[in-house]
């Protein structure tokens, strides 16, 4: 049984003051053009926490005005890379001292636990800023062996104005992971964050500025994604887009980028991702794994291993401690020690989650523990699981985003292999194995950008991670990341002009 006293009780009060709430356009804070604002939410009790500026296609304008004359006139892609590498390493410095108020914001805004905000996510953030920095004045382009009496050489160059659109579910890490490489390149931004969880960007955008970030190389635009991502898109003057969130959404942002300036578009879209349990696994070492690829971040996570296949064999003994381990899941306010699971992000993905919830049940899986809300407020949901489940209901096939495990069983592993690369994503996947043969044959079958061997959710500033399929378009992190940032402009030269 499910425990609800965790979030009867008051709301522990976050250890932070919400001191920035409007735009950031050539490094000054600004309200938006129209004057209006919207509400950003407490997602532990669905209460109002502040008014943030509201950003439309004018804010977008003024915004990609400062990043352009940033870009055109410098002085962020004439300083040298050494210099921009110093700014950004002050700017992880600042994050590192700020770390504990920036972990609270985190939390408050989107409900993860706070112990992930500040233990690991923060820390994370740091890490991704001194890789990217260290990556600034190693960036440079090669001398090529052309036929003929040629010099030739290729210099990469930033691209220009970059435009970002972010999600919520890692409002920090999502930041990094695109603030990190364009910088380190010498481009300029214009960041939207998502509607749900605008605070922490403006936050660490007045830390960059205090870092010596000179004004317009990064701009922060806060709103809604049709009124302020679509225009952002679409900019004439924006030189290149990078899009996380729905596939849906995806599809849309690379039209407007096409029917605009066709400028070039990297995509990090969703995912249902398998999650493969062979009969000779380490079974206690799979369940917690299998828990936390789908349990972590309230189930929020892009690459979830949302599809948990597990062996014939070691299905019941399987299928028995993964329910004993969800249902000692501990959930409750996130800022509380020890808790685990905290609510989802807002009234509409909490009922999404509670939707396919019903739609498992009402597609005959078996409801193992969970299925409904947790508490009496705010947007807490039970951790789920489902077993007997079958490839064509709902809940194996579209993304729940939320603490809803589904454990299908197989027989062989050319079944397993065919069945996990039947969606139209290609985001992650997880393979329980201690076959050294085994794990080198799943990972080269399966269609997807990641493959975790006996581990789950490794991220690190250098792994690479993207999607096939319609789980995205290129690489963020590791050195693939840069080459979504920059030219590659050839030099040619003859080595000996006839008429010198
Ligand atoms: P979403 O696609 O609705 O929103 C993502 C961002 O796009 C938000 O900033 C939103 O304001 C903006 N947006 C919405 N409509 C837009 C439009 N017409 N033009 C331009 N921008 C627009 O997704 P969501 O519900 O916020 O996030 C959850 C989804 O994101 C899930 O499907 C998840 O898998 C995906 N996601 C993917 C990754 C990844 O790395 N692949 C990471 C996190 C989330």
């Amino acid at each position: 049984r499910f425990s609800t006293a965790a979030v009867a009780e008051e709301p522990i009060t976050p250890p932070v003051q919400i001191s920035y709430t409007q735009h950031v356009i050539n490094g000054k804070f600004v309200d938006a053009a129209s004057g209006k604002t919207f509400p950003t939410y407490d997602p532990r009790t669905g209460e109002v926490i502040a008014h943030v500026a509201e950003g439309d296609a004018e804010d977008i304008n003024r915004a990609v005005a400062a990043a352009r004359k940033a870009f055109d006139e410098g002085p962020w892609p004439k300083m040298t890379a050494y210099e921009r590498s110093r700014i950004m390493l002050r700017f992880a410095d600042l994050v590192e001292k700020h770390s504990e108020e920036l972990a609270a914001l985190e939390t408050w805004n989107n409900g993860k636990p706070f112990e992930q905000s500040f233990k690991s996510e923060l820390p994370m953030l740091v890490r991704l800023f001194h890789y990217y920095a260290g990556w600034a004045d190693k960036i440079h382009g090669l001398t090529v062996p052309a036929d003929g009496n040629y010099h030739v050489q290729t210099l990469h160059e930033p691209i220009g104005v970059a435009g970002q659109i972010i999600p919520w579910n890692f409002p920090l890490l999502m930041f990094a992971w695109k603030v990190g490489p364009a910088l380190a390149c010498g481009n300029t931004i214009v960041l939207k964050t998502a509607e749900q969880t605008p605070l922490t960007a403006l936050y660490v955008a007045k830390l960059f500025h205090e870092a010596g970030l000179p004004p317009g190389v990064l701009n922060v635009v806060s709103g809604y994604g049709p009124t302020a991502g679509a225009p952002l898109v679409s900019h004439m003057d924006v030189d290149k887009i990078a899009f996380t969130g729905s596939t849906d959404i995806g599809k849309i942002v690379l039209e407007l980028a096409a029917k605009s300036n066709l400028k070039p578009v990297t995509l990090e879209l969703g995912g249902k991702s398998p999650f493969i349990v062979c009969e000779d696994a380490d079974i206690d070492r799979a369940v917690e794994e299998a828990h936390f690829a789908l349990f972590f971040n309230q189930g929020q996570c892009c690459c979830a291993g949302s599809r948990t296949f597990v062996h014939e064999r070691v299905y019941d003994e399987f299928l028995e401690k993964a329910k004993a381990r969800a249902m000692r899941r501990t959930v409750g306010d996130p800022f509380k020690n020890g808790i685990e699971q905290g609510p989802q992000i807002d009234s509409e993905q909490f009922e999404k989650v509670l939707r396919y919830i019903r739609s498992g049940i009402e597609s005959k899986a078996t409801l193992e523990c969970g299925g409904d809300r947790f508490g009496t407020r705010g947007y807490f949901v039970q951790p789920t699981v489902f077993s007997n489940v079958k490839d064509d209901m709902l809940i194996a096939q579209d993304e729940i985003f939320g603490p809803v495990q589904s454990i299908l069983k197989f027989k062989d592993l050319d079944e397993v292999i065919q069945r996990a690369n039947t969606t139209r994503y290609g985001l992650a996947a997880g393979v329980f194995t201690r076959s050294v043969q085994t794990a080198n044959t799943l990972t080269r079958a399966l269609r997807a950008g990641t493959v975790w061997v006996n581990c789950f959710d490794v991220f690190d500033a250098a792994i690479p991670f993207g999607g096939y399929k319609m789980s995205g378009i290129g690489r963020e992190k590791g050195i693939y990341s840069l080459h979504n940032y920059l030219q590659v402009k050839a030099v040619v030269t003859p080595v000996k002009n006839p008429a010198w």
